[in-house]
């Protein structure tokens, strides 16, 4: 006697998933990624949202592994 339980024998798997439910997940997910380009590339001086050099310091070495001019 088998303590397993039987694997059903099969389950379907989608195979296509519609453009409308990833459409705004794909948005989504590049407003994300933009802004965190953002944060990371130019975040700083005249272009900078949040005061002081916290961001700038926190993604530093994000800036410079991107290639993104620094000091
Ligand atoms: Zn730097």
């Amino acid at each position: 006697m088998s303590l397993a339980a039987p694997l059903p024998a099969s389950v379907p798997i989608p195979i296509r998933i519609p453009l409308r439910q990833v459409l705004p997940w794909a948005i989504f997910i590049g407003f994300l990624a933009v802004l965190a380009l953002y944060f990371v590339g130019a975040e700083q001086g005249a272009t900078s949202l949040v005061s002081g050099h916290y961001v700038h310091e926190f993604v530093h070495d994000a800036r410079h592994l991107l290639g993104f001019p620094c000091h």
